[in-house]
């Protein structure tokens, strides 16, 4: 996701931190893991992540609590996206009782960094995994790191929230049967092309298509794509494609339980763009960033909340999943790993 306001002053970038935790895969197992003060990674050159990509990573939030806890907002569903993308790339599976372990270890090291309650900051945890043995054939790597870092992240919106401008993006990206679904960086690497020609065209973000027939929306480069109907549904586009986002799924049971709404995950043609009354983009770095308006070919549509605010059934979702995470109101069973 992106946002104007990021340029004047980065709200999301890295920031070291004083400790990470490392494990490595040799020999058909992972080895155990520590915690470790060294930020950097030395890798053959000919390591199979840099020529051939074979990577996969996360991305999670740590809050404080009112009453000073530490939370963390839904791991074990990080933890089994990772294992999904490891498999997708022929990469070993870090084990999800390890990754639970691993995020216990980072966030109590580096605890006094977890910005205060009621800040909007964040301590953004990222795992990341890669094959670090040289290849120069096409294969599988047999030795692999899994490395689990921490930066601060602010407010994702300062001065409020400024609804963004989006484009029909004319690439594609992720294929009908390929690899949309997993968190992969090759899907970032193709983004960079786009998203940096949608920034010179003044948009903010790109809305990628179903690539078999660009009839479908399918998500951004790094959000999925949500919409309200006029009767109050909220509707998330369905597709094998999509990257399943932790916060479109607790979105729709929020709104589900929490807001008495109608929801409906489904398929979504370009050609109803114009009947939704609100358009937002949703993952873990925004909650939701409010969409005012996507260019197409035939025109752009601009959703009736319009260019200064979030619509009403936006705000009051983000509102409330913003509250379950930082524990002012219950969260349903699991949702929050307190950090002891
Ligand atoms: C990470 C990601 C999302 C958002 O997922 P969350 O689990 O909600 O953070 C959406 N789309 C893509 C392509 C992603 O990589």
């Amino acid at each position: 996701m992106n946002n104007e306001s990021k340029k004047e002053k980065p709200s999301f970038g890295y920031e070291k931190m004083p400790y990470r935790y490392v494990a490595y895969y040799r020999d058909g197992k992972w080895c155990d893991g520590e915690l470790t003060t060294d930020e950097k990674v030395v890798l053959n050159e000919s390591a199979g992540v840099l020529q051939y990509a074979q990577t996969c990573f996360e991305g999670m939030k740590v809050f404080k609590t009112k009453d000073g806890s530490i939370v963390v907002f839904r791991p074990d569903m990080n933890a089994e996206r990772m294992c999904d993308s490891a498999m997708g790339l022929e990469m070993p599976p870090f084990p999800k009782d390890r990754f639970l372990e691993a995020v216990k270890q980072v966030v109590t090291a580096n605890r006094e960094y977890v910005p205060e309650y009621g800040s909007g900051a964040a301590l953004y945890l990222r795992p990341v995994m890669f094959g670090t043995n040289a290849v120069l054939g096409v294969k599988p790597c047999e030795e692999y790191q899994f490395r689990l870092f921490a930066s601060p992240v602010g407010p994702y919106f300062k001065g409020g929230v400024k609804p963004l401008k989006l484009k029909i993006s004319e690439y594609d990206r992720a294929a009908p049967r390929g690899t949309g679904n997993i968190k992969a960086g090759l899907n970032y690497a193709m983004s960079m092309r786009a998203i940096t020609e949608a920034h010179r065209e003044g948009y903010s973000e790109n809305v990628y298509l179903d690539p078999a027939t660009r009839t479908k929306i399918e998500e951004t480069g790094g959000a999925n794509v949500i919409f309200i109907t006029k009767d109050g549904t909220l509707v998330t586009p369905k597709s094998n494609s999509i990257l399943p986002s932790i916060t479109r799924k607790s979105l729709l049971y929020v709104a589900e339980h929490y807001l008495g709404m109608k929801v409906e995950h489904r398929e979504v043609y370009l050609s109803e763009l114009k009947d939704f009354i609100e358009c937002g983009l949703c993952g873990t770095a925004a909650v939701i960033a409010p969409v005012a308006s996507i260019a197409t070919e035939s025109g752009t549509i601009e959703f009736p909340s319009g260019e200064e605010k979030a619509g009403e059934y936006l705000t009051k979702l983000r509102e409330t999943l913003v509250k379950i995470q930082s524990g002012d109101i219950e969260s349903p069973q699991g949702w929050l790993v307190r950090i002891e």
